[in-house]
């Protein structure tokens, strides 16, 4: 007989899952239910849609229950929600919110996809009208027609995580000040505190306020919100609110249901999806994952593992069984003109983790800089100190953010080590990379410092370096140093006058060498090394000086 798959959730997880069911099994029963109006919509397209650079709102609606039917015949249900699991009995209890008719519907399997909602804080305010969360469609119109009829002038973001960036650009795009308030001492979590500087920064000039380390306690207004009371006693007065402090994954259902909860919170599942009961699958950002890097547990809310845990599950149970093997975390984020990207583990997660490893910063130009148009971008990598094992990429930029990203987070998909880096053979052409392109260089100055070519410190150990009889040569030229600034105290002796000038560096003295990016510090650690001096090489230069300055600003200077 042929078997019949419920699944619960239409969008990322539940869409991939039921398309790839039926292109599998031609004879198989698929009913899908969805609580909302719409299935299969562009989550990830609603801060465009606010902002207005996605235009025509069906843009959001990727696939319409007709077209889907038609074309994969699929029993669909949107308006029709899964009121609880019956396991015992293989059945789920559904309302169709409609009419509020209730009934039973059995399943062979069940393929959970929940997905996860957005956090609210239970404060004072919290249900005033304009203040906003962004999941769904409904979400992306209210929020889009109050701009649009009540023109707010100032907008709060409570949250400086990937949404709550976005929606900072969506409400600049219409007009709107804003000001993102953040309880943690950084933005953007996934990013470590150095990297998150930058777009900290970044934001910051382009008239974005940063709050940091203050929590939302209270919206006060009468029939609206007026202004956000935080915990220090600050105020801040503001026409809409958005709440973007994160997601909990919706686990309602399997709770009742009597299904394994993991320690984050997600639906537990083993290595084919599937929960403690054999015939209820789950996938998306209701379920715990295993970090592919840390193999710890990690809720990961991604459209991309979604989508492909959903294609996965189908094949699971209407193919051979196929193994998920964990959640890289590789994200991707545009704010304005600037890209911020991240794989892997993050340093904050690896010493939590207690896994040993190294890091180093550059600076590269997306591509030749001889080309026009070309922009630096930030990377800091991590990796494993003995063989070199590739941990976690960070990268803050413009363009050719996400091809790098890319590369490493396949690089480290493949168990790929630094020195692999430097062999991989990427596509070149002066307005698209350098021949010697942004990951290759990530692998020389990487592999530099595991074959002790070069010792490398990062800027927050210079202080301490300092305090002893340290000294610390800028290599870059006079001009650079008058543009950009420089270090207190630093010798300046430009890396082509060091050879002549090496009278100036006193011998009997450990040397610390930067520059701007620190490619040429490096050849002056080379030349010094092997003119007899104690020399080290302070990774990611002045570029990563301003960085560690905004975190740590009595640190050094
Ligand atoms: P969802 O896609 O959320 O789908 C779950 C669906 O299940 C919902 O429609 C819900 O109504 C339905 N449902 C829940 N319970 C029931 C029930 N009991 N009965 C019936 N239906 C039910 N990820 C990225 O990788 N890149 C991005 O750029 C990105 N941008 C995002 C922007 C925003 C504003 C948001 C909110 C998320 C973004 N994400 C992004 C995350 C991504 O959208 C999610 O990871 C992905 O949609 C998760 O898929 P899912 O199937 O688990 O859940």
């Amino acid at each position: 007989m042929a078997k019949k798959v419920v699944i619960v959730g239409g969008v990322a997880g539940g869409a991939s899952a039921a398309t790839r069911l039926r292109r599998l099994d031609e004879t198989m029963e698929i009913v899908l239910f969805e609580r909302g109006e719409y299935i299969s919509f562009a989550t990830c397209g609603l801060p465009y849609y606010v902002g207005g650079v996605i235009a025509k709102r069906r843009s959001l609606l990727v696939q319409t229950p007709a077209v889907m039917k038609k074309r994969y015949n699929l029993d669909i249900r949107t308006m029709n929600e899964v009121r609880r699991i019956l396991p015992a009995e293989k059945q789920v209890e559904v309302c169709d919110l409609r009419d509020g008719r209730t009934y039973l519907e059995s399943y062979d399997y069940l393929i959970l996809s929940p997905g996860a909602e957005p956090a609210v804080p239970d404060i004072p305010g919290i249900n005033l009208p304009n203040v906003f969360t962004v999941r769904n469609v409904s979400d992306g119109d209210r929020l889009k027609e109050y701009i649009e009829t009540e023109e707010p002038v100032s907008a709060v973001v409570v949250g400086g995580g990937f949404i709550g960036l976005e929606m900072a650009e969506a409400l600049r795009l219409k007009g709107v000040a804003v000001t993102v308030v953040e309880a943690d001492r950084q933005l953007m979590g996934v990013l470590d505190p150095e990297m998150a500087a930058i777009v900290q920064k970044y934001l910051q000039e382009k008239g974005v306020g940063v709050v940091l380390r203050d929590r939302l306690t209270a919206l006060e207004g009468i029939s609206r919100v007026e202004k956000l009371i935080l915990e220090s006693g600050r105020e801040i007065p503001a026409e809409m609110v958005v709440l973007a402090i994160g997601v909990k994954p919706e686990v309602r259902l399997a709770v009742e249901a009597g299904l394994a909860i993991g320690v984050t919170g997600g639906i537990q599942v083993d290595e084919y999806m599937r929960t403690s009961d054999p015939f209820i699958y789950a996938v998306g950002d209701a379920v715990q994952v295993k970090h592919f890097v840390t193999g710890q547990a990690v809720l990961i809310p991604l459209a991309g593992p979604a989508n492909r845990q959903g294609r996965l599950v189908a094949d699971n149970i209407a193919a051979s069984p196929v193994k998920y093997k964990g959640t890289l975390g590789t994200a991707i984020v545009k704010i304005m003109d600037l890209t911020v990207a991240v794989t892997g583990a993050n340093e904050k997660t690896l010493k939590r983790a207690g896994i040993e490893h190294l890091a180093c910063y550059t600076h590269p130009d997306n591509h030749a800089a001889y080309y026009p148009g070309s922009r630096q971008m930030s990377i800091k990598l991590l990796f494993s100190p003995g063989e070199g094992k590739i941990l976690g990429a960070q990268v803050v930029g413009y363009q050719g953010v996400d091809k790098c990203i890319d590369v490493l987070a396949t690089a480290i998909r493949a168990k790929m080590n630094v020195y692999d880096l430097q062999d991989l053979e990427l596509a070149y052409a002066p307005p698209f990379s350098s021949a010697k392109s942004p990951v290759n260089m990530l692998g020389y100055v990487a592999s530099n410092i595991l074959r002790k070519e070069v010792e490398a410190v990062r800027w927050e150990q210079v202080e301490q370096l300092l305090a002893g009889s340290n000294v610390l040569v800028d290599v870059r030229t006079a001009k650079e140093l008058e543009k950009n600034g420089a270090v207190a105290g630093a010798l300046n002796i430009p890396l082509d006058e060091l050879r002549d000038r090496l009278a100036e560096i006193p011998e009997d003295r450990e040397v610390l060498t930067y520059c701007q990016a620190g490619q040429r510090s490096y050849i002056a650690n080379r030349i010094l090394r092997q003119k007899g001096y104690k020399v080290k090489n302070i990774s990611g230069g002045y570029r990563s000086y301003l960085a560690q300055r905004m975190i740590s600003p009595r640190k050094i200077n």
